[in-house]
Protein backbone atom coordinates (compact mmCIF):
# COMPACT_ATOMS: atom_id res chain seq x y z
CA UNK A 1 0.00 0.00 0.00
CA UNK A 2 1.20 3.37 -1.02
CA UNK A 3 1.84 5.89 2.31
CA UNK A 4 -0.25 8.50 1.13
CA UNK A 5 0.76 11.19 4.53
CA UNK A 6 -2.65 12.04 4.41
CA UNK A 7 -5.49 11.85 7.18
CA UNK A 8 -8.35 9.78 7.11
CA UNK A 9 -12.21 11.68 7.79
CA UNK A 10 -14.23 9.15 7.63
CA UNK A 11 -14.11 7.45 3.84
CA UNK A 12 -12.27 10.38 2.66
CA UNK A 13 -8.36 11.07 2.46
CA UNK A 14 -7.95 14.57 3.59
CA UNK A 15 -4.62 16.77 3.81
CA UNK A 16 -3.64 18.38 6.20
CA UNK A 17 -2.74 22.25 6.31
CA UNK A 18 -0.33 22.76 9.08
CA UNK A 19 3.68 21.77 9.81
CA UNK A 20 4.61 18.60 8.63
CA UNK A 21 5.41 15.23 11.13
CA UNK A 22 7.44 13.23 9.84
CA UNK A 23 8.81 9.39 11.22
CA UNK A 24 12.24 9.34 12.47
CA UNK A 25 13.62 5.65 12.67
CA UNK A 26 15.56 6.21 16.19
CA UNK A 27 18.07 3.51 15.32
CA UNK A 28 19.78 5.88 11.90
CA UNK A 29 18.16 9.34 13.60
CA UNK A 30 17.00 9.14 9.41
CA UNK A 31 13.68 11.12 8.18
CA UNK A 32 11.04 8.62 6.67
CA UNK A 33 8.71 9.67 4.00
CA UNK A 34 6.03 10.77 3.48
CA UNK A 35 5.36 13.96 5.43
CA UNK A 36 2.82 13.97 7.07
CA UNK A 37 0.89 17.67 6.80
CA UNK A 38 -0.65 18.20 10.70
CA UNK A 39 -4.67 18.72 10.75
CA UNK A 40 -6.28 21.81 12.28
CA UNK A 41 -9.38 23.21 13.57
CA UNK A 42 -11.37 22.60 10.41
CA UNK A 43 -10.17 18.51 9.89
CA UNK A 44 -11.16 18.60 13.67
CA UNK A 45 -14.67 20.26 13.05
CA UNK A 46 -15.32 17.71 9.69
CA UNK A 47 -14.51 14.75 11.80
CA UNK A 48 -16.67 15.60 15.07
CA UNK A 49 -19.39 16.52 12.48
CA UNK A 50 -19.25 13.23 10.97
CA UNK A 51 -18.87 10.96 14.54
CA UNK A 52 -22.04 12.71 15.25
CA UNK A 53 -24.04 11.93 12.45
CA UNK A 54 -22.89 8.26 12.58
CA UNK A 55 -23.44 7.99 16.20
CA UNK A 56 -27.23 7.42 16.86
CA UNK A 57 -27.67 4.83 14.13
CA UNK A 58 -23.81 3.06 14.80
CA UNK A 59 -24.69 2.95 18.86
CA UNK A 60 -27.99 0.51 18.02
CA UNK A 61 -26.30 -1.84 15.25
CA UNK A 62 -26.92 -5.29 16.15
CA UNK A 63 -24.70 -7.52 18.29
CA UNK A 64 -23.55 -9.24 15.72
CA UNK A 65 -23.17 -6.57 13.31
CA UNK A 66 -20.67 -4.76 15.61
CA UNK A 67 -18.80 -7.69 16.44
CA UNK A 68 -18.14 -8.60 12.91
CA UNK A 69 -17.22 -5.17 12.54
CA UNK A 70 -14.42 -5.47 14.72
CA UNK A 71 -13.30 -8.78 13.94
CA UNK A 72 -13.25 -7.31 9.76
CA UNK A 73 -10.88 -4.95 11.46
CA UNK A 74 -8.60 -7.61 13.11
CA UNK A 75 -8.86 -9.55 9.78
CA UNK A 76 -7.85 -6.50 7.61
CA UNK A 77 -4.91 -5.54 10.41
CA UNK A 78 -3.61 -9.24 9.64
CA UNK A 79 -3.65 -8.67 5.44
CA UNK A 80 -1.75 -5.76 5.54
CA UNK A 81 1.34 -8.08 6.03
CA UNK A 82 4.96 -7.55 7.10
CA UNK A 83 4.37 -3.82 5.40
CA UNK A 84 2.82 -2.78 8.76
CA UNK A 85 5.90 -4.62 10.29
CA UNK A 86 8.54 -2.69 8.36
CA UNK A 87 7.35 0.40 8.81
CA UNK A 88 6.56 -0.05 12.63
CA UNK A 89 9.99 -1.17 12.70
CA UNK A 90 11.51 1.67 11.24
CA UNK A 91 9.28 4.04 13.12
CA UNK A 92 10.14 3.06 16.43
CA UNK A 93 13.27 0.72 16.55
CA UNK A 94 11.46 -1.94 17.79
CA UNK A 95 12.74 -5.22 16.63
CA UNK A 96 10.52 -7.83 14.35
CA UNK A 97 9.61 -10.48 16.98
CA UNK A 98 8.09 -7.64 19.55
CA UNK A 99 6.16 -6.00 16.51
CA UNK A 100 4.78 -9.48 15.38
CA UNK A 101 3.97 -10.14 18.73
CA UNK A 102 1.92 -6.98 19.16
CA UNK A 103 0.26 -7.21 16.18
CA UNK A 104 -1.13 -10.56 17.36
CA UNK A 105 -2.33 -9.33 20.13
CA UNK A 106 -4.29 -5.94 18.58
CA UNK A 107 -5.76 -8.50 16.72
CA UNK A 108 -6.74 -10.73 19.52
CA UNK A 109 -8.17 -7.64 21.91
CA UNK A 110 -10.53 -6.95 18.96
CA UNK A 111 -11.63 -10.17 18.55
CA UNK A 112 -11.86 -10.24 22.28
CA UNK A 113 -14.14 -7.56 22.20
CA UNK A 114 -16.28 -9.18 19.50
CA UNK A 115 -16.95 -11.86 21.78
CA UNK A 116 -18.27 -9.50 24.40
CA UNK A 117 -20.28 -7.57 22.24
CA UNK A 118 -21.81 -10.85 21.40
CA UNK A 119 -22.48 -11.80 24.64
CA UNK A 120 -24.18 -8.93 25.66
CA UNK A 121 -23.36 -8.92 29.43
CA UNK A 122 -22.29 -5.45 29.28
CA UNK A 123 -25.78 -3.89 28.29
CA UNK A 124 -25.93 -4.86 32.22
CA UNK A 125 -30.08 -5.79 31.81
CA UNK A 126 -31.73 -4.80 34.89
CA UNK A 127 -35.77 -5.28 35.19
CA UNK A 128 -38.23 -4.50 37.38
CA UNK A 129 -41.51 -5.24 36.56
CA UNK A 130 -44.36 -3.29 37.39
CA UNK A 131 -46.78 -3.95 40.58
CA UNK A 132 -49.85 -2.17 40.32
CA UNK A 133 -51.23 -3.53 43.62
CA UNK A 134 -48.47 -2.63 45.48
CA UNK A 135 -49.32 -1.09 48.66
CA UNK A 136 -49.20 2.26 49.83
CA UNK A 137 -48.36 2.81 46.22
CA UNK A 138 -47.83 0.77 43.06
CA UNK A 139 -44.73 0.37 41.38
CA UNK A 140 -43.90 1.94 37.76
CA UNK A 141 -42.28 -0.69 35.54
CA UNK A 142 -38.51 0.31 34.60
CA UNK A 143 -35.97 -1.13 32.62
CA UNK A 144 -32.19 -0.23 32.61
CA UNK A 145 -29.29 -0.62 29.83
CA UNK A 146 -26.02 0.61 29.32
CA UNK A 147 -25.99 2.78 26.22
CA UNK A 148 -22.54 4.27 24.30
CA UNK A 149 -21.37 7.65 25.51
CA UNK A 150 -20.73 9.59 22.53
CA UNK A 151 -17.85 10.11 20.07
CA UNK A 152 -15.00 9.14 21.78
CA UNK A 153 -10.83 10.83 21.00
CA UNK A 154 -8.15 8.53 21.39
CA UNK A 155 -4.48 9.52 21.76
CA UNK A 156 -2.05 6.46 21.00
CA UNK A 157 0.70 5.63 22.79
CA UNK A 158 4.57 5.84 21.53
CA UNK A 159 5.49 2.68 23.40
CA UNK A 160 3.00 0.59 21.86
CA UNK A 161 2.76 1.73 18.24
CA UNK A 162 -0.45 -1.21 17.33
CA UNK A 163 -1.56 -2.57 20.51
CA UNK A 164 -2.20 0.90 22.18
CA UNK A 165 -2.72 3.37 19.29
CA UNK A 166 -4.77 3.24 16.45
CA UNK A 167 -6.79 0.15 16.78
CA UNK A 168 -5.24 -0.86 19.82
CA UNK A 169 -7.58 -1.32 23.18
CA UNK A 170 -9.12 2.19 24.04
CA UNK A 171 -10.66 2.34 20.41
CA UNK A 172 -11.40 -1.44 20.23
CA UNK A 173 -13.31 -0.97 23.49
CA UNK A 174 -14.89 2.25 22.66
CA UNK A 175 -16.24 0.69 18.94
CA UNK A 176 -17.20 -2.14 21.12
CA UNK A 177 -19.18 0.14 23.54
CA UNK A 178 -21.03 2.03 20.27
CA UNK A 179 -18.73 5.17 20.06
CA UNK A 180 -17.27 6.36 16.92
CA UNK A 181 -14.22 7.33 17.32
CA UNK A 182 -11.85 9.60 16.41
CA UNK A 183 -7.79 9.16 16.79
CA UNK A 184 -5.16 11.44 17.15
CA UNK A 185 -2.62 9.70 15.44
CA UNK A 186 1.03 10.06 17.57
CA UNK A 187 3.66 12.08 16.21
CA UNK A 188 6.24 9.09 16.40
CA UNK A 189 4.71 6.76 14.16
CA UNK A 190 2.59 8.45 11.53
CA UNK A 191 3.17 5.61 8.68
CA UNK A 192 1.88 2.80 10.84
CA UNK A 193 -0.76 5.14 11.81
CA UNK A 194 -1.77 5.63 8.66
CA UNK A 195 -2.16 1.61 7.56
CA UNK A 196 -3.97 0.61 10.50
CA UNK A 197 -6.48 3.81 9.94
CA UNK A 198 -6.67 2.33 6.60
CA UNK A 199 -7.57 -1.16 7.99
CA UNK A 200 -9.79 -0.05 9.79
CA UNK A 201 -11.44 2.50 7.48
CA UNK A 202 -11.98 -0.70 5.15
CA UNK A 203 -13.36 -2.70 7.62
CA UNK A 204 -16.15 0.27 8.18
CA UNK A 205 -16.85 0.16 4.56
CA UNK A 206 -17.24 -3.11 4.05
CA UNK A 207 -19.72 -3.94 7.16
CA UNK A 208 -21.45 -0.96 5.23
CA UNK A 209 -21.53 1.13 8.50
CA UNK A 210 -21.66 4.77 8.84
CA UNK A 211 -18.86 6.80 7.57
CA UNK A 212 -18.21 8.40 10.56
CA UNK A 213 -17.80 5.71 12.74
CA UNK A 214 -13.64 6.57 12.22
CA UNK A 215 -11.20 8.92 11.75
CA UNK A 216 -8.04 9.49 11.83
CA UNK A 217 -6.35 12.76 12.49
CA UNK A 218 -2.27 13.64 12.38
CA UNK A 219 -0.58 16.92 14.01
CA UNK A 220 0.39 18.69 17.10
CA UNK A 221 -1.34 17.83 20.17
CA UNK A 222 -1.80 21.16 21.54
CA UNK A 223 -3.78 22.53 18.36
CA UNK A 224 -5.87 19.25 17.35
CA UNK A 225 -5.45 17.05 20.01
CA UNK A 226 -7.11 19.99 22.36
CA UNK A 227 -9.62 21.11 19.60
CA UNK A 228 -10.37 17.20 19.59
CA UNK A 229 -10.94 17.39 23.39
CA UNK A 230 -13.12 20.47 23.84
CA UNK A 231 -15.39 19.55 20.96
CA UNK A 232 -18.71 19.48 22.24
CA UNK A 233 -19.37 16.54 20.28
CA UNK A 234 -16.76 14.52 21.95
CA UNK A 235 -18.00 12.73 25.00
CA UNK A 236 -14.92 10.81 26.50
CA UNK A 237 -11.08 10.54 25.86
CA UNK A 238 -8.55 7.66 26.37
CA UNK A 239 -5.01 8.23 26.29
CA UNK A 240 -1.73 6.71 27.18
CA UNK A 241 1.47 9.14 27.88
CA UNK A 242 3.34 11.43 29.56
CA UNK A 243 1.89 12.57 32.91
CA UNK A 244 1.87 16.17 31.55
CA UNK A 245 0.18 15.49 28.49
CA UNK A 246 -2.56 13.72 30.59
CA UNK A 247 -3.00 16.65 32.85
CA UNK A 248 -3.47 19.11 29.83
CA UNK A 249 -6.12 16.90 28.25
CA UNK A 250 -7.81 16.60 31.65
CA UNK A 251 -7.33 20.36 32.36
CA UNK A 252 -9.05 20.73 28.93
CA UNK A 253 -11.69 18.29 29.39
CA UNK A 254 -12.96 19.69 32.51
CA UNK A 255 -12.62 23.11 31.36
CA UNK A 256 -15.64 22.47 28.86
CA UNK A 257 -18.87 23.87 29.35
CA UNK A 258 -19.43 20.29 29.81
CA UNK A 259 -16.53 18.58 30.92
CA UNK A 260 -16.42 14.89 29.94
CA UNK A 261 -14.29 11.73 31.02
CA UNK A 262 -11.05 11.50 30.63
CA UNK A 263 -9.21 8.04 30.83
CA UNK A 264 -5.52 8.94 30.97
CA UNK A 265 -2.70 6.15 31.57
CA UNK A 266 0.62 8.27 32.56
CA UNK A 267 2.73 7.21 34.78
CA UNK A 268 3.56 4.24 37.08
CA UNK A 269 7.12 2.77 38.82
CA UNK A 270 5.62 -0.18 39.60
CA UNK A 271 7.10 -1.39 42.73
CA UNK A 272 8.77 -4.89 43.48
CA UNK A 273 8.54 -5.49 47.49
CA UNK A 274 11.08 -8.49 48.32
CA UNK A 275 10.02 -10.08 51.90
CA UNK A 276 13.28 -11.32 53.80
CA UNK A 277 12.82 -15.63 53.28
CA UNK A 278 12.04 -15.25 49.22
CA UNK A 279 14.91 -12.45 48.96
CA UNK A 280 17.16 -15.09 51.42
CA UNK A 281 16.24 -18.21 49.35
CA UNK A 282 16.15 -16.92 45.51
CA UNK A 283 18.96 -13.91 45.74
CA UNK A 284 20.30 -14.52 42.46
CA UNK A 285 17.03 -16.10 40.57
CA UNK A 286 15.32 -12.58 41.98
CA UNK A 287 18.44 -10.71 40.67
CA UNK A 288 17.76 -12.64 37.14
CA UNK A 289 14.26 -12.15 36.38
CA UNK A 290 14.57 -8.35 37.80
CA UNK A 291 16.81 -7.64 35.42
CA UNK A 292 14.75 -9.07 32.92
CA UNK A 293 12.11 -7.40 33.38
CA UNK A 294 13.69 -3.91 33.92
CA UNK A 295 15.70 -4.03 30.37
CA UNK A 296 12.66 -5.76 28.16
CA UNK A 297 12.35 -3.47 25.61
CA UNK A 298 14.38 -0.77 26.70
CA UNK A 299 12.44 -0.36 29.79
CA UNK A 300 9.65 1.37 27.69
CA UNK A 301 6.90 -0.50 29.58
CA UNK A 302 3.86 1.30 31.73
CA UNK A 303 4.37 -1.55 33.94
CA UNK A 304 8.67 -1.46 34.42
CA UNK A 305 9.95 -2.56 37.39
CA UNK A 306 11.13 0.95 38.37
CA UNK A 307 11.35 0.71 42.26
CA UNK A 308 12.43 -2.40 44.61
CA UNK A 309 11.27 -2.50 48.18
CA UNK A 310 13.46 -4.48 50.58
CA UNK A 311 15.20 -5.41 54.18
CA UNK A 312 18.11 -4.30 54.61
CA UNK A 313 20.14 -7.36 54.87
CA UNK A 314 23.39 -9.68 53.27
CA UNK A 315 20.67 -11.32 51.27
CA UNK A 316 19.90 -7.94 50.08
CA UNK A 317 23.56 -6.45 49.49
CA UNK A 318 24.20 -10.11 47.07
CA UNK A 319 20.63 -9.13 45.33
CA UNK A 320 22.37 -5.80 44.59
CA UNK A 321 25.59 -7.12 43.81
CA UNK A 322 24.19 -9.81 41.30
CA UNK A 323 21.86 -7.28 39.84
CA UNK A 324 25.02 -4.93 38.81
CA UNK A 325 26.85 -7.37 37.54
CA UNK A 326 24.01 -8.19 34.96
CA UNK A 327 23.53 -4.63 34.56
CA UNK A 328 26.78 -3.60 33.94
CA UNK A 329 26.35 -6.70 31.14
CA UNK A 330 23.08 -5.56 29.42
CA UNK A 331 23.43 -3.79 26.12
CA UNK A 332 22.44 -0.28 25.35
CA UNK A 333 19.14 -0.47 23.45
CA UNK A 334 17.85 2.01 20.96
CA UNK A 335 14.65 4.08 22.62
CA UNK A 336 11.43 5.00 20.83
CA UNK A 337 11.94 8.18 19.79
CA UNK A 338 14.72 11.08 20.59
CA UNK A 339 12.30 12.43 22.70
CA UNK A 340 12.09 9.82 24.96
CA UNK A 341 16.14 8.84 25.05
CA UNK A 342 16.33 12.47 26.35
CA UNK A 343 13.95 12.41 28.65
CA UNK A 344 15.29 9.18 30.16
CA UNK A 345 18.85 10.66 29.94
CA UNK A 346 17.70 13.92 31.85
CA UNK A 347 15.66 11.37 34.86
CA UNK A 348 18.68 9.24 35.06
CA UNK A 349 21.01 12.26 34.90
CA UNK A 350 19.08 13.95 37.68
CA UNK A 351 19.00 10.74 39.92
CA UNK A 352 23.28 10.06 39.60
CA UNK A 353 22.92 13.91 40.80
CA UNK A 354 20.66 13.44 43.60
CA UNK A 355 22.81 12.71 46.88
CA UNK A 356 20.10 10.33 48.53
CA UNK A 357 20.49 7.84 45.61
CA UNK A 358 24.14 6.22 45.01
CA UNK A 359 24.15 4.49 41.19
CA UNK A 360 25.09 1.04 41.79
CA UNK A 361 25.64 0.20 38.09
CA UNK A 362 25.18 1.45 34.48
CA UNK A 363 24.43 -1.11 31.43
CA UNK A 364 26.96 -0.90 28.51
CA UNK A 365 27.32 2.14 26.37
CA UNK A 366 25.50 1.83 23.01
CA UNK A 367 27.09 2.43 19.65
CA UNK A 368 23.89 3.63 18.00
CA UNK A 369 22.07 7.23 18.46
CA UNK A 370 19.32 6.94 21.02
CA UNK A 371 20.69 3.98 23.01
CA UNK A 372 19.63 3.71 26.24
CA UNK A 373 22.11 2.62 28.94
CA UNK A 374 20.16 0.36 31.85
CA UNK A 375 20.60 1.74 35.34
CA UNK A 376 20.39 0.88 38.71
CA UNK A 377 20.22 2.99 41.80
CA UNK A 378 20.04 2.54 45.63
CA UNK A 379 18.85 4.67 48.30
CA UNK A 380 18.07 4.37 52.53
CA UNK A 381 14.74 3.71 52.99
CA UNK A 382 14.82 7.75 55.44
CA UNK A 383 16.51 9.39 52.28
CA UNK A 384 13.41 7.96 49.84
CA UNK A 385 10.72 9.04 52.71
CA UNK A 386 12.73 12.53 52.84
CA UNK A 387 12.48 13.18 49.03
CA UNK A 388 9.65 13.21 46.50
CA UNK A 389 11.78 13.83 43.29
CA UNK A 390 13.15 9.84 44.07
CA UNK A 391 9.79 8.51 42.91
CA UNK A 392 9.16 10.30 39.38
CA UNK A 393 9.33 8.08 36.59
CA UNK A 394 12.25 7.60 35.01
CA UNK A 395 10.77 5.75 31.28
CA UNK A 396 13.17 3.26 30.78
CA UNK A 397 15.48 0.78 31.97
CA UNK A 398 16.21 2.86 35.09
CA UNK A 399 15.03 1.88 38.70
CA UNK A 400 15.31 2.77 42.25
CA UNK A 401 16.38 -0.13 45.52
CA UNK A 402 15.15 1.34 48.86
CA UNK A 403 16.93 0.06 51.52
CA UNK A 404 14.37 -0.48 55.19
CA UNK A 405 15.63 -1.14 58.59
CA UNK A 406 12.37 -2.80 59.16
CA UNK A 407 9.51 -4.58 57.90
CA UNK A 408 7.43 -1.05 59.47
CA UNK A 409 9.60 0.64 56.79
CA UNK A 410 8.79 -0.95 54.23
CA UNK A 411 5.15 -0.01 55.00
CA UNK A 412 6.20 3.76 55.64
CA UNK A 413 7.58 3.94 51.96
CA UNK A 414 4.98 1.89 50.54
CA UNK A 415 2.32 4.44 52.32
CA UNK A 416 4.70 7.43 50.42
CA UNK A 417 4.09 5.80 46.90
CA UNK A 418 1.76 7.68 44.63
CA UNK A 419 -0.72 5.58 42.81
CA UNK A 420 0.68 2.97 40.68
CA UNK A 421 -0.51 -0.11 37.82
CA UNK A 422 0.93 -2.73 39.43
CA UNK A 423 2.66 -4.03 43.31
CA UNK A 424 4.40 -6.95 42.82
CA UNK A 425 5.48 -9.12 46.11
CA UNK A 426 7.81 -11.57 46.49
CA UNK A 427 7.35 -13.96 49.06
CA UNK A 428 7.56 -17.40 50.66
CA UNK A 429 5.15 -19.39 53.31
CA UNK A 430 7.86 -17.36 56.16
CA UNK A 431 6.84 -13.88 54.79
CA UNK A 432 2.98 -14.28 54.52
CA UNK A 433 2.42 -12.32 57.51
CA UNK A 434 4.53 -9.69 56.83
CA UNK A 435 2.80 -9.72 53.42
CA UNK A 436 -0.88 -9.96 54.84
CA UNK A 437 0.32 -6.87 57.16
CA UNK A 438 0.95 -4.87 53.97
CA UNK A 439 -1.83 -6.01 51.40
CA UNK A 440 -4.14 -3.02 52.82
CA UNK A 441 -1.62 -0.16 51.78
CA UNK A 442 -1.04 -1.88 48.26
CA UNK A 443 -4.55 -2.49 47.27
CA UNK A 444 -4.85 1.21 47.94
CA UNK A 445 -1.92 1.97 46.22
CA UNK A 446 -2.17 -0.56 42.59
CA UNK A 447 -4.40 -1.68 40.52
CA UNK A 448 -2.73 -5.31 40.07
CA UNK A 449 -1.09 -7.08 42.62
CA UNK A 450 1.17 -10.06 41.62
CA UNK A 451 3.22 -12.58 44.04
CA UNK A 452 5.98 -14.19 42.74
CA UNK A 453 6.11 -12.99 39.31
CA UNK A 454 7.44 -9.75 37.35
CA UNK A 455 5.07 -6.79 36.44
CA UNK A 456 5.99 -5.98 32.65
CA UNK A 457 3.37 -8.35 30.47
CA UNK A 458 -0.09 -7.90 30.69
CA UNK A 459 -2.38 -10.65 30.02
CA UNK A 460 -5.68 -9.26 27.75
CA UNK A 461 -8.23 -10.79 29.73
CA UNK A 462 -11.67 -10.56 31.36
CA UNK A 463 -9.97 -10.20 34.76
CA UNK A 464 -7.24 -8.29 33.89
CA UNK A 465 -6.98 -4.90 36.09
CA UNK A 466 -4.26 -2.19 33.72
CA UNK A 467 -5.11 0.81 36.27
CA UNK A 468 -4.88 2.61 39.26
CA UNK A 469 -4.80 6.08 41.50
CA UNK A 470 -3.54 8.94 39.85
CA UNK A 471 -1.16 9.35 38.59
CA UNK A 472 -1.11 5.76 37.35
CA UNK A 473 -4.60 7.15 35.34
CA UNK A 474 -6.65 9.94 35.84
CA UNK A 475 -9.45 7.50 36.93
CA UNK A 476 -8.65 4.63 39.01
CA UNK A 477 -12.62 2.82 38.53
CA UNK A 478 -11.72 1.39 35.52
CA UNK A 479 -8.99 -0.59 33.52
CA UNK A 480 -7.21 0.19 30.07
CA UNK A 481 -7.02 -3.26 28.87
CA UNK A 482 -9.23 -6.44 29.15
CA UNK A 483 -12.61 -7.06 28.50
CA UNK A 484 -13.92 -4.35 31.43
CA UNK A 485 -12.26 -1.93 29.34
CA UNK A 486 -15.40 -1.37 27.55
CA UNK A 487 -17.48 0.09 30.66
CA UNK A 488 -15.64 3.35 30.59
CA UNK A 489 -17.35 4.39 27.76
CA UNK A 490 -21.05 3.27 28.41
CA UNK A 491 -23.94 5.50 30.73
CA UNK A 492 -27.08 3.68 32.21
CA UNK A 493 -30.58 4.63 30.74
CA UNK A 494 -33.87 3.85 32.43
CA UNK A 495 -36.99 3.51 30.83
CA UNK A 496 -39.99 3.88 32.96
CA UNK A 497 -42.99 2.37 31.70
CA UNK A 498 -42.42 2.50 27.80
CA UNK A 499 -44.97 0.09 25.91
CA UNK A 500 -43.28 -3.15 24.96
CA UNK A 501 -42.92 -1.99 21.43
CA UNK A 502 -41.17 1.20 21.67
CA UNK A 503 -38.34 -0.60 24.01
CA UNK A 504 -35.15 -0.80 22.82
CA UNK A 505 -34.31 -4.87 21.54
CA UNK A 506 -32.32 -6.05 24.87
CA UNK A 507 -34.99 -4.40 27.04
CA UNK A 508 -38.16 -6.07 25.67
CA UNK A 509 -40.24 -8.08 27.73
CA UNK A 510 -39.88 -11.43 25.99
CA UNK A 511 -35.61 -10.85 26.04
CA UNK A 512 -35.29 -11.72 22.67
CA UNK A 513 -31.18 -11.20 22.72
CA UNK A 514 -31.74 -14.03 25.39
CA UNK A 515 -29.33 -11.51 27.62
CA UNK A 516 -28.68 -12.58 30.98
CA UNK A 517 -30.59 -9.87 33.07
CA UNK A 518 -31.26 -9.06 36.84
CA UNK A 519 -35.14 -9.66 36.97
CA UNK A 520 -37.11 -8.41 39.99
CA UNK A 521 -33.64 -8.51 41.95
CA UNK A 522 -32.94 -11.51 41.13
CA UNK A 523 -30.46 -13.21 38.41
CA UNK A 524 -32.42 -14.79 35.74
CA UNK A 525 -31.72 -18.25 34.81
CA UNK A 526 -31.08 -18.64 31.08
CA UNK A 527 -32.05 -21.79 29.57
CA UNK A 528 -30.26 -23.17 26.04
CA UNK A 529 -34.04 -23.66 24.50
CA UNK A 530 -35.05 -20.11 25.26
P1 LIG B 1 3.30 12.32 25.27
O1 LIG B 1 4.34 13.36 25.07
O2 LIG B 1 2.41 12.51 26.44
O3 LIG B 1 2.42 12.25 23.93
C1 LIG B 1 1.29 11.41 23.82
C2 LIG B 1 0.24 12.09 22.95
O4 LIG B 1 -0.31 13.21 23.66
C3 LIG B 1 0.78 12.64 21.63
O5 LIG B 1 -0.20 12.47 20.65
C4 LIG B 1 1.01 14.10 21.93
O6 LIG B 1 0.90 14.93 20.79
C5 LIG B 1 -0.12 14.40 22.90
N1 LIG B 1 0.25 15.47 23.84
C6 LIG B 1 1.36 15.55 24.59
N2 LIG B 1 1.35 16.67 25.33
C7 LIG B 1 0.22 17.33 25.01
C8 LIG B 1 -0.36 18.57 25.43
N3 LIG B 1 0.23 19.36 26.33
N4 LIG B 1 -1.54 18.93 24.89
C9 LIG B 1 -2.15 18.14 23.99
N5 LIG B 1 -1.66 16.97 23.55
C10 LIG B 1 -0.49 16.57 24.06
O7 LIG B 1 3.91 10.89 25.41
P2 LIG B 1 5.04 10.15 24.56
O8 LIG B 1 5.53 10.99 23.44
O9 LIG B 1 4.49 8.86 24.22
O10 LIG B 1 6.18 9.92 25.60
C11 LIG B 1 6.76 10.97 26.35
C12 LIG B 1 6.90 10.51 27.79
O11 LIG B 1 5.67 9.96 28.25
C13 LIG B 1 7.89 9.42 28.03
O12 LIG B 1 9.20 9.88 28.13
C14 LIG B 1 7.36 8.83 29.30
O13 LIG B 1 7.81 9.55 30.40
C15 LIG B 1 5.89 8.95 29.20
N6 LIG B 1 5.18 7.72 28.76
C16 LIG B 1 4.57 6.97 29.70
C17 LIG B 1 3.88 5.84 29.33
C18 LIG B 1 3.18 5.02 30.33
O14 LIG B 1 2.52 4.09 29.94
N7 LIG B 1 3.27 5.32 31.61
C19 LIG B 1 3.82 5.45 28.00
C20 LIG B 1 4.45 6.23 27.04
C21 LIG B 1 5.11 7.37 27.45
P3 LIG B 1 2.15 15.24 19.82
O15 LIG B 1 1.97 14.33 18.70
O16 LIG B 1 2.00 16.68 19.47
O17 LIG B 1 3.40 14.97 20.61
Amino acid sequence: MTLTGHMLIGQHIVAGNREAIRGINPATNATLEPAYAGGSAEHVEQACALAWAAFDAYRETPLNVRAEFLESIAEEIEALGDELIERAMAETGLPRPRLLGERGRTCQQLRMFARTVRAGEWLDVRVDNAQPNRQPMPRSDLRQRQIALGPVAVFGASNFPLAFSVAGGDTASALAAGCPVIVKAHSAHPGTSELVGRAVAQAVKTCGLPDGVFSLLCGSGREVGIALVRDPRIKAVGFTGSRSGGLALIQAAQARPEPIPVYAEMSSINPVLLFPAALQKRTQALADGFVASLTLGAGQFCTNPGLVIALKSTALDSFIAATAERIKNSPAQTMLTPAIFNAYESAVNALADNTRANVAAVGQIGSGPNQGQAQVFVSDAADFLADHNLQGEAFGAASLIVQCASVDEMRQVTERLEGQLTATLHLDDEDLDHARALLPTLERKAGRLLVNGWPTGVEVCDAMVHGGPFPATSDSRTTSVGTAAILRFLRPVCYQDFPDSLLPTALKHANPLHLSRLLDGHREALTNDE
